[in-house]
């Protein structure tokens, strides 16, 4: 609550920055999930905003969007999982000056509306990576020994990985690859210094055309933004090795589904498994049987231990903006 007396009316500096203090510390954070956090992520989200003197809000597993504007209209803060936070969620927080995705991908945000109003964004980075690389593993697996039913198979170790984009997760794609005997390749214009690709034993490759030319598996990493959207497809499908499999825990905005139908029409060795279903995922089942699978829900940060971390990281950076200004995670800048 706020007082009603106005600092003007305070009669010492001292007793105006009581005024001010108490007006930090009457903060309110609302959790905001319509998949919540496990409980022990909640408890930990709890102790680190009220060790900080705020208050916390809770809605979760919420069924309709007029909840969400409702529960946002007095709140300092906001943390999120995959909720939509549209121009009108934003309009609705009249108090809003943070949103923290619980996660890496923010395109669930709507980061104009929140630049337009100064409101932070901030994501997670890192915090879900390893969930995310232990899966992406797992599905080049799980496509080399025929989906887990009768018949000769294929092994990993000694194949060619590529990883398209060596970011947070890519990154860890690369050293458990190496670690199962793959060689390592990837492609990611933005990282300029060899030394990051050199340290995991990693060979980076100039162009994207050369990335898939090599690849056996290749791990897809990249943001889905307007240069990447829809640029997978045809092409780079048929310029891959004999047998290989595209892996996709990025997003399905990334991917010209209908080029990967044309490639996998075509070649009848290629194989494709996502952990985002494409929009045309029944005429892919449809279609190319056991050479695809799309997992039944998103599921890469879907770990006790990714859930509990993300939602920890983001409770610590709205106490770390609120108190000392860091906006070192900052996505809309
Ligand atoms: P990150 O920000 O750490 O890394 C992204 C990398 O992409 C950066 O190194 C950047 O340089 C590179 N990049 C950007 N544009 C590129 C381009 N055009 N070509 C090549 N490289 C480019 O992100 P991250 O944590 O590694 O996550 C990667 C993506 O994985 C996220 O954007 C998100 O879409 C997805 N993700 C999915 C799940 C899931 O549950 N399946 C969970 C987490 C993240």
């Amino acid at each position: 609550m706020c007082p009603t007396i106005v600092p003007f009316m305070r009669e010492t500096k001292k007793e105006q920055d009581i005024y001010f203090t108490s007006l930090i510390d009457t903060m309110k954070i609302l959790v905001a999930t319509e998949k919540p956090f496990a409980k022990k992520a909640v408890d930990g989200i709890r102790e680190i905003v009220e060790n900080a003197g705020y208050e916390l809000a809770l809605l979760e597993k919420y069924t309709d969007k007029s909840q969400l504007l409702e529960a946002v209209a007095d709140v300092d803060a906001l943390i999120i999982r995959s909720d939509k936070v549209t121009a009108e969620v934003i309009a609705a927080a009249k108090n809003l000056k943070i949103v923290v995705r619980a996660g890496a991908g923010y395109d669930n945000v709507d980061l104009a509306a929140a630049s337009a109003r100064g409101i932070v964004v901030m994501n997670t980075p890192g915090q879900n990576s390893n969930a995310v690389a232990e899966l992406a593993l797992a599905m080049m697996i799980y496509m080399s020994r025929n989906r887990f039913t009768p018949g000769t198979g294929s092994e990993i170790q000694g194949k060619t990985l590529g990883i398209h984009a060596y970011g947070n997760v890519g990154k860890l794609v690369g050293r458990k690859g190496k670690a199962l005997g793959m060689n390592v390749v990837a492609y990611d214009p933005f990282i300029t210094d060899e030394a990051v690709f050199e340290a995991d034993g990693v060979k980076k490759v100039a162009t994207v055309e050369e990335l898939y030319k090599a690849s056996d598996f290749l791990s897809l990493h990249i943001p889905a933004t307007e240069q990447t959207k829809g640029s997978i497809g045809y092409d780079l499908l048929m310029s891959m090795p004999k047998g290989a499999t595209l892996v996709n825990t990025a997003r399905k905005e990334v991917i010209d589904e209908a080029g990967v139908v044309r490639a996998l029409t075509e070649r009848e060795d290629l194989k494709y498994i996502t952990d985002i279903a494409a929009g045309n995922q029944a005429e892919l089942d449809e279609k190319f049987g056991k050479r695809v699978f799309a997992t039944a829900k998103k599921m890469g940060a879907e770990t006790a231990e990714a859930n509990i971390n993300a939602g920890l990281a983001a409770a610590s950076q709205i106490v770390d903006f609120l108190k000392n200004g860091n906006t070192k995670f900052q996505v809309n800048k």
